[in-house]
């Protein structure tokens, strides 16, 4: 049930430069090929701190190498509202291996959509800021406070290099910014007949583990050992692909569901109503749903577990006396510690083996409503009526995780219009990876109200 609207155009002629043209950028920014690794975003980054001083903005390139810099540019504002942070990471994943109908680093615009690596992720989203920015000056009026846009490599292996070097080293540069806004990494979900326009609160962190099992070894030409780590892996697998770690519902999610549940219709209304009150035991509704947005909610609802890498020692002729396996954990926002997802995951798998930490990603704090959250909320509902701004919570991480250690509030969001149901986001990391050129504009349309309208 697809509804679009026509793009906006009320822009007056004096704010139409080449520079706010956010297709354009999208389509250079694409053709600097900025893959990570090995990290090749200098050029991208230094073109967009050109654009920058060429609005009058205060830019600084930092790094802890040269070639890799992050670009924060404070555009002055009127001094009446606390100044904002835009964040946008400059990196794009490799293409090796991946068969695209067009090629992925020309930018070209191919039946309405800006093909290329980035278009999503998140090169479109950057130049909509961008465009924003530099139409806001091109229009002569200011924002209500400084806007501060840093522009960062090495998102997409981990962030040292990018905004983990920002907030480690200079972390003057943000002070007393209290809101952001960055990448979304919500879900696009398909399972109301209306849009759904992410607005991202809260970030799961990352728990890694490292599971060794020791059981008995010796020579592979006998049958019937008990108590082999052959055995032990088997049954350790099973109970992880038939379990789930415990149910809980965060105050994100509780929101998230009330107000889903509010735009379904029955009985998915009252099936989705039903997870806020089952502590534990919730049971997502795979009947009623699309199951991408069933996996999806199964994710936010509970700390999640997944064996990605398992080692032994590889020898045929041999039963192999350990081994071990690596988990993607993900730990829910709030309070929850890694002793608790411990604790769970030993609930899971049995006592069985020893488990190791491998990585503890960074907690953010609890979601902040009201105020600037009600702004994004409020932009996306003049500029589609039918759509849903909708509170998310996202199960993998972005650099927002490193700016909220500042004490600034951060959000998720880039403003698209799609069509209900659209799956543009299935092509991030993968090939064919396009954005609608109307999604482009009205995303930087979007930005340009934020920037006119926060407070
Ligand atoms: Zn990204």
């Amino acid at each position: 049930m697809a509804r679009t609207r026509p793009p906006q155009t009320d822009r007056p002629d004096k704010e139409n430069t080449p520079m706010s043209d956010p297709v354009s950028l999208l389509q250079q920014m694409i053709r600097f090929r900025g893959v990570n690794p090995p990290g090749n975003e200098g050029a991208c980054v230094r073109h967009v701190a050109g654009l920058m001083e060429s609005i009058g903005a205060d830019v600084k390139l930092l790094g802890c190498d040269p070639e890799r810099p992050n670009l924060v540019a404070r555009v002055r504002g009127a001094g009446l509202a606390p100044p904002l942070l835009l964040h946008a990471h400059a990196d794009v994943v490799p293409t090796d291996g991946q068969q695209w109908t067009h090629p992925p680093f020309e930018g070209n615009i191919i039946d309405g959509h800006v093909w290329g690596r980035g278009a999503i992720d998140m090169l479109g989203s950057l130049s909509m800021m961008v465009s924003a920015l530099t139409r806001l000056h091109a229009g002569g009026a200011a924002p209500a406070g400084d806007v501060v846009l840093a522009v960062s490599p090495d998102e997409e292996a981990g962030s040292r290099a990018g905004a983990g070097y920002l907030v480690r080293e200079h972390p003057e540069l943000f002070d007393g910014i209290a809101h952001a806004v960055g990448e979304d990494g919500g879900a696009v979900l398909s399972c109301l007949p209306r849009r759904v326009h992410p607005i991202v609160v809260a970030e799961k962190r990352a728990c890694w583990m490292r599971l060794t099992v020791r059981g008995r070894g010796g020579h592979a030409s006998r049958q019937g050992w008990s108590g082999t780590s052959v055995g032990k892996l088997a049954r350790l697998l099973a109970r992880l692909e038939k379990g789930r770690l415990p149910t809980h519902v965060t105050p994100a999610l509780d929101r998230m569901l009330d107000a889903l549940a509010a735009a379904a219709d029955e009985p998915l209304a009252g099936r989705l109503r039903a997870l806020r009150d089952v502590d534990g035991k919730a049971e997502v509704p795979y009947d009623l749903l699309p199951e991408a947005d069933a996996v999806y909610l199964d994710s936010v609802l509970r700390n999640t577990v997944n064996a990605t890498i398992i080692r032994t020692p590889e020898k045929i002729n041999m039963l192999p006396s350990e081994f071990s396996v690596d988990f993607d954990g993900r730990i829910l926002p709030g309070g929850w510690t890694v002793d608790d997802f411990r604790t769970e995951l030993r609930e899971l798998i049995g006592p069985e083996g020893d488990l190791e930490l491998l990585l503890e990603g960074d907690a953010m704090p609890p979601p902040v409503f009201g105020g600037f959250f009600d702004t994004i909320a409020s932009v996306m509902r003049e500029a589609d009526p039918d759509g849903l701004a909708l509170p998310m919570i996202t199960p993998a991480s972005t650099d927002a995780r490193l700016f909220a250690g500042l004490g600034i509030a951060c959000y998720g969001w880039v403003p698209m219009l799609l069509p209900a149901g659209s799956r543009y986001q299935d092509a991030m990391h993968a090939a064919d990876e396009q954005v609608p050129v109307d999604a482009v504009r009205f995303g930087a349309d979007r930005f340009h109200d934020l920037l006119l309208r926060y407070r």
